[in-house]
């Protein structure tokens, strides 16, 4: 009888014809829509009912690739793509991340794959050099970093450990007994609430903290007015999470006056820079980790702006010890010599599941394909479109930039109203050719243009500018923007 599995010949002739897909798709995808018109359910019905008794030749589901699901997606690395925040991958980390697949490793222990434990560890220092992140986040002293799935996972984690700090360590026994609280600004991300319903701490433990109506970002004082209330009804304050570039308008909340909170308050602080953290590659955007010292814990997401496929999150404790001792288990069948040693590092305690991928492998070859000039070019490009962009909205009475712009994303709408800009959406969106989504910012509908495609260039941002130009005019003659 004959292997049922794909042998190394027939996987190599198979891989070059995948590996051709996506260097065909990445080559044509300025010539694709943006996004699909497929209406719910469209997929779904073109596909069979079941599995084929007898395996197909790799030919016939790329065939259906093309047919079927493709013409079904957003495409996130198109050069219109503006949506969100950037979801980068590159070439470097596909390929990375495909040797990693092949590698098929389980980095949940030092033991189970050492490289994969001992590369990830130099890295994450690499990274934070790259950063200039604080020294207490090196591996060096007690602290260290680590990958983990997303922000919402480092969230997760971080709220776990500072719940351990807050009840003493009892909460591994008790479970959560007293009413812990979290804190973070009203432009905190939605995965901080989930964090804390997941941690135990309930919908109510999060305590939206007020924003500075100019610029956005968490205002001090109002932060130190909810931890004095929290205390004063007998509730123990556990975490802050602050965000550098908040998803709405990339708000920079003051780390150097919310660290000094929390360090009076004995309150972990967890810095939440998913989308904006990678802006630190470049000296001259620094100013934005300010006060970063007094961070417990820090990420970003290198799966966004950083040209490393998801899933990559970047995660720094300044004491790991806490981290492993809120999330240790110990079962007969992980006991081995090196782990008892106590010379090595286990990532399993440092994150909720026990297996991890080899992750670390696309993120090698980003930071080592590119290198940091390439990685500084990357980043400018993104600020320099988005500055560009903003001139252009400045230009036209008609239209207004909403928050400030740092980084590479721009909010602005139409004077005209929220029908007025929602309507400005919808037409832009509908041409296929660019993809933008919204917010509301001080309650009014704002339109968000983030760049970070490696393919966009000038000539997509001005030409998406022009789509707005031709939709707002159009509008103008409906009677449904002043001209
Ligand atoms: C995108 C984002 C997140 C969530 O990121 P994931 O990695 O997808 O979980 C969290 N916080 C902020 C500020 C974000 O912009």
């Amino acid at each position: 009888m004959t292997t049922p599995h794909m042998d190394p010949e027939e996987f190599r002739r198979a891989g070059h014809a995948a590996v051709d897909w996506i260097a065909d798709y990445w080559s044509t995808l300025d010539k694709r829509p943006v996004t699909s018109t497929a209406p719910p359910g469209a997929v779904a019905a073109a596909l069979p009912t079941g599995p084929p008794e007898h395996g197909e030749p790799v030919e016939a589901i790329m065939a259906d690739l093309d047919a079927l699901v493709a013409p079904a997606l957003t495409h996130w690395q198109h050069p219109g793509f503006f949506g969100y925040f950037p979801a980068n991958t590159s070439g470097p980390s596909v390929l990375g991340d495909l040797i990693s697949s092949g590698l098929g490793v389980q980095g949940m222990m030092w033991a189970t794959g050492p490289a994969c434990t001992e590369l990830e560890t130099v890295l994450l220092d690499w990274l934070a050099g790259l950063l200039d992140l604080p020294e207490r986040f090196r591996s060096t002293g007690p602290g260290g970093g680590v990958i983990q799935d997303s922000a919402s996972s480092a969230t997760l984690v971080a709220t776990l450990v500072a719940v351990h700090r807050a009840s003493g360590g009892r909460w591994r026994q008790e479970g959560v007994r007293r009413r812990y609280r979290a804190y973070t600004s009203t432009q905190g991300h939605s995965s901080i609430e989930k964090a804390a319903r997941i941690a135990g701490l309930g919908d109510g433990g999060v305590r939206p903290v007020e924003v500075d109506p100019r610029t956005l970002a968490m205002r001090p004082e109002a932060l130190r007015a909810a931890i004095e209330a929290d205390l004063a009804a007998g509730e123990t304050p556990a975490i802050v999470v602050a965000t550098v570039g908040t998803t709405s308008t990339t708000a920079v909340d003051p780390l150097p006056e919310i660290g000094a909170i929390c360090a009076e308050y004995g309150v972990w602080l967890h810095v939440d820079a998913a989308y904006a953290g990678a802006a630190a590659v470049c000296p001259e955007l620094r100013w934005a980790h300010a006060g970063l010292e007094h961070a417990d814990s820090y990420c970003f997401d290198p799966h966004k702006w950083l040209l490393t496929g998801f899933d990559c999150d970047a995660f720094w404790v300044a004491d790991s010890s806490e981290l492993v001792e809120a999330l240790t288990v110990m079962p007969e069948f992980l006991r081995n010599a090196a782990t008892e040693s106590g010379a090595v590092v286990d990532y399993r305690d440092w994150q909720v599941p026990l297996g991890r991928r080899f992750r670390a492998l696309k993120l090698w070859f980003v930071l080592r394909w590119y290198g940091v000039a390439g990685l500084r070019a990357h980043i400018r490009s993104g600020v320099a479109l988005a500055a560009r962009f903003a001139d252009r909205v400045r230009a036209d009475e008609r239209f207004e930039v909403v928050a400030p712009h740092p980084f590479s994303l721009v909010c602005f709408r139409l004077r005209a109203g929220d029908d007025a800009s929602a309507a400005l959406l919808a037409r832009v969106n509908a041409t296929g050719r660019a993809h933008l989504t919204h917010t509301r910012v001080g309650g009014r509908y704002t339109l968000r243009l983030a760049v970070g495609s490696p393919q966009t260039t000038e000539q997509h941002v001005d030409e998406t500018w022009e789509l707005l130009v031709g939709a707002a005019d159009a509008l103008s003659a409906e009677g449904a923007v002043p001209g």
